[in-house]
């Protein structure tokens, strides 16, 4: 399913995506060394009840994963990219921790993740992070009226290749709207001029993610966490934006 949204519609996805900026805002300064991802689940929790939204990801049960997600938010630890389940752990000095987040506020979803480092952080580290929100940057350039899938497709794996780290191609971004994941999807690389033709009031989720020295991708045996086959480290910037007259909007940015 492709959904174009109202103006009406286009303003409630603004409202939502200023939530998930903010809660990740709020989250990331508070993820601190010592700090348990379940804890981080919870504050999760309290600022999407209180602020009289819903939770896309707790009912969340896709054929790929091990019944419902049962949690409020990804959270991926080092070598962990994606779907990252909450689990008893206390973040420690230089982890790699990627906070993914989508919430449902007056009907409209917005989706997006962020990379960071807790403490000290490391060159590599640091790299990982920045050739993603690169990539995220290059691809929302070229977003707008008139252009492809495809064209932001091949502006995030012309980021990722030129720092030389392999693309998987199984997961990457997608149309989102009254549901988290719908059509067109995003891959994080391919070929400009292809796909579907971008037009206002379509809402895409856009997210690079990459890991160190490999494309190859595993499942934890918690049944939902996708890890680096390697143990290489990983990073992934997701923001929800809107496809406007003009160009792109970003939708998920912190208010303040
Ligand atoms: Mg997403």
């Amino acid at each position: 399913m492709i959904e174009i949204l109202t103006p009406a519609e286009v303003d409630k996805a603004r409202r939502t995506g200023a939530l998930v900026g903010d809660i990740l805002h709020s989250l990331k300064g508070r993820a601190t060394a010592g700090v348990n991802l379940l804890e981080i689940d919870g504050w999760a929790e309290e600022m999407i009840l209180g602020a009289g939204a819903e939770s896309c990801y707790v009912d969340y049960a896709p054929s790929f994963g091990r019944g419902p997600f049962g949690h409020y938010i990804c959270t991926a630890v080092n070598d962990a990219v994606l779907h990252g389940l909450p689990h008893d752990y206390a973040l420690q000095d230089g982890d790699l921790l990627t906070l993914d987040l989508a919430v449902l506020l007056d009907g409209v979803a917005a989706d997006a993740a962020i990379s960071f480092v807790v403490g000290t952080a490391s060159a590599e580290d640091l790299a990982l992070i920045e050739a993603t929100e690169t990539a995220l940057a290059a691809a929302i350039a070229v977003a707008g009226p008139g252009r492809k899938t495809g064209d932001l497709s091949h502006a995030i794996g012309t980021v990722l290749r030129e720092r030389g780290y392999p693309i998987n191609l199984e997961f990457g971004g997608h149309g989102i709207g009254t549901t988290m994941h719908q059509e067109p999807h995003i891959a994080n690389d391919g070929k400009a001029g292809r796909g579907y033709t971008l037009r206002p009031g379509l809402l895409i989720a856009i997210e690079p993610w990459v890991m160190q020295g490999t494309k190859t991708l595993i499942t934890d045996k918690d049944g939902w966490t996708l890890r680096s086959i390697n143990g290489g480290r990983t990073a992934h910037t997701e923001h929800t934006v809107a496809i406007t007259e003009d160009g792109a909007e970003i939708l998920t940015r912190p208010s303040a």
